[in-house]
């Protein structure tokens, strides 16, 4: 099979600049991909790497993308090479577009019971946890390793006086604390009956240590950073690794070898999301749903970002510099 494979890289703006501890993030970039079989159907999908996180850089994609030929078959797309995990999503997520193989967008999609919603850093968690509560969430997720770590437990306490018992909190470090802080937290979280998990509290070289702390503390620890790809994963459940693993399918490789490594392992995982658009959003739903029931355990899904944009519209072409409605993708 040839498809036409065209691209279309695109820029969307947080409404609010994202905080953690890798730094400030204010613009979101990828490209959309659009394949178009010999009789005109179209497959679409999207690269959305983050490559602070451990993926590919923006311009290894377009780079990639560019030395393409203008026709590709399926073989280029299950070729492409493991340092480049992000695409590997984004050419099989329009490949299968393409194939209809993906479920049926599903009602619970639309139930926000179904996801985590991230809250704003520091004191803000504390402003807007109610409305998010009000739309129906019923998992938060909290950014710490932020501020210095008497601050951030001042307010901690603060949010967990306030919020309702029936909420899961999952705490998120992006690797910013040291051996001692993340004991501190993992103590005072030993009395906190709401914590889910704490994710990433230390940096990736620090593997041994995670997952002394994990066999230390009833609170589970979840790896994110430490497996920001498949291999990464491979490589940790090898090594003994029992707890959590944080699955970003956008940028996570190849979406038929996850399937097949979720079919062979029973692991405990959460699906989250990279800030994609829609259309990566849909197909990491999609898959996500799918390997769900494999799962040692049904955790909401990290997908709870969308009031980090504005309506998911519009976005803006690099290439033109004009802004594009996204919605004409998804035909
Ligand atoms: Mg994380």
């Amino acid at each position: 099979m040839q498809y036409k494979l065209k691209f279309s890289p695109y820029k969307r703006k947080f409404k609010q600049p994202l905080k953690t501890n890798h730094g400030i993030w204010n613009i979101r970039e990828g490209t959309i991909l659009q394949l178009t079989s010999k009789t005109g159907e179209i497959g679409l999908g999207e690269i959305a790497p983050l490559s602070w996180f451990g993926s590919e850089t923006l311009s290894e994609v377009l780079d990639f993308c560019h030395q393409l030929p203008k026709e590709i078959t399926t073989e280029t797309i299950f070729s492409i090479p493991d340092n480049l995990p992000s695409c590997k999503f984004g050419f099989e997520s329009a490949w299968e577009n393409f194939q209809q193989l993906e479920i049926e967008e599903k009602e619970e999609f639309k139930n926000p019971n179904f996801y985590s919603a991230l809250l704003p850093g520091g004191k803000a968690a504390l402003e807007i946890w109610q409305q998010l509560w009000q739309k129906g969430y019923r998992t938060f997720k909290w950014k710490i390793g932020v501020d210095k770590i008497q601050t951030e437990l001042e307010i901690f306490q603060q949010l967990v006086k306030e919020l309702p018992t029936e909420i899961n909190l999952r705490l998120d470090a992006n690797g910013g604390l040291t051996f001692e802080e993340a004991k501190k937290w993992l103590e005072i979280c030993e009395n906190i009956n709401i914590i889910e998990f704490i994710e990433q509290p230390l940096p990736v070289d620090k593997f041994w240590e995670m997952l002394d702390l994990s066999n230390s503390y009833s609170t589970p620890i979840a790896l994110d950073e430490s497996v920001a790809n498949l291999s990464k994963m491979q490589q940790y459940y090898q090594q003994g690794w029992q707890g959590i693993f944080v699955i970003k399918p956008a940028i996570f490789g190849s979406r038929a070898e996850l399937r097949n490594f979720c079919q062979n392992y029973p692991i405990d995982a959460v699906f989250s999301s990279v800030f994609e658009t829609k259309i990566a959003r849909k197909a990491a739903l999609q898959l996500a749903t799918e390997l769900q029931p494999n799962l040692r355990k049904n955790r909401a899904f990290g997908f709870g970002v969308t009031h980090f944009f504005d309506e998911d519209r519009a976005h803006t072409d690099l290439a033109t510099n004009t802004r594009m409605d996204i919605d004409t993708f998804l035909v």
